[in-house]
């Protein structure tokens, strides 16, 4: 059997005394794609930021080709470096053109040349439909796009595996799907990933593995297409359904929209997060 690329097993860590993860293991292997999924506050994001390092853990061991890495907080940019991380909200630097924005890392972290990583990251923009958009400023592009240059510049740093957690939950609607695309790209190509999301359909289709999380733990693990049809666990059929209710509620709304159209001026819609 060949070694997984990521390997956590049994992690704990508490915030103020809360057990927020109470002992979780998970693997991802070569080209893998596993998909975290659970309700709000069930510790998705803390389980990513323990993995990168950007928080501490408080027992258990986390495994990157199989060399132990927690606990080297001297050597955290060694490992940030090796494990990818797009967030919520994209931080690029907002003084900084795209492309500027994408050398950064490659050339001053691993000091590769920056005539090749330009290339690469023209390569790269090109195939995320953002070719034009090399010399514009952060702050001119819409957050889909933002998000997708978040993408680009984690993908040219080669990281072993590529952590994303929740990278559409700030997105207009519309411009969700540009972005899951991209990422259903990575999969495509045998990008290793683990991927926080609450799009269930997105997760259906990208997942080669799903693991759901509820207070701390894994609730429930299996391959997509059998856990979102019959979830085993009573908590996991609980969680799915509330996506049918919500999605149930929206169309309401949506109907109950239509019917008062033009008695109101039009609001923005809330964002569903
Ligand atoms: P999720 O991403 O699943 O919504 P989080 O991992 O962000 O959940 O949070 C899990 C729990 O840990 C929550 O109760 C949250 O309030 C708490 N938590 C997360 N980060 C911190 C922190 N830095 N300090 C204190 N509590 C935190
Ligand atoms: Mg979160």
């Amino acid at each position: 059997m060949t070694e997984p690329v990521l390997r956590v097993k049994d992690i704990r860590k508490s915030f103020d005394g809360t057990e927020v993860l109470r002992g979780v293991s998970l693997d991802v292997c070569e080209g893998e794609v596993v998909v975290v999924i659970g309700p709000s506050g069930c510790g998705k994001s803390t389980l990513l930021r323990c993995i990168n390092g950007l928080e501490a853990i408080d027992g258990g061991e986390i495994f990157l080709r199989g060399r132990a890495i927690s606990g080297m907080q001297k050597d955290q940019h060694l490992i940030r470096r090796k494990i990818g991380m797009v967030f919520q909200n994209y931080d690029l630097f907002p003084h900084m053109k795209v492309m500027d924005n994408l050398l950064l890392g490659p050339v001053k972290a691993l000091k590769r040349p920056a005539g090749e990583v330009r290339e690469e990251a023209m390569e790269m923009l090109k195939r995320v439909g953002l070719q034009g958009k090399a010399e514009a400023l952060p702050r001119t592009l819409s957050g889909g796009q933002k998000q997708r240059v978040a993408l680009v510049r984690a993908m040219l740093m080669h990281p072993d595996v590529l952590l994303l957690d929740e990278i559409t939950a700030a997105l207009d609607p519309e411009m969700v799907s540009e972005v899951l695309n991209v990422v259903i790209g990575l999969a495509e190509q045998g990008i290793t990933m683990a991927i926080v999301t609450h799009e269930m359909r997105f997760a259906e289709a990208v997942a080669d593995r799903v693991l759901f999380l509820d207070e701390g733990r894994i609730e429930e693990e299996g391959e997509p297409e059998a856990f979102f049809r019959e979830p085993r666990t009573e908590r996991a059929r609980q969680f799915l359904q509330s996506f049918t209710y919500a999605s149930a509620r929206k169309a309401v709304k949506g109907m109950a929209q239509g019917r008062t159209d033009g008695k109101k001026t039009g609001g923005k819609e809330a964002q569903g997060a």
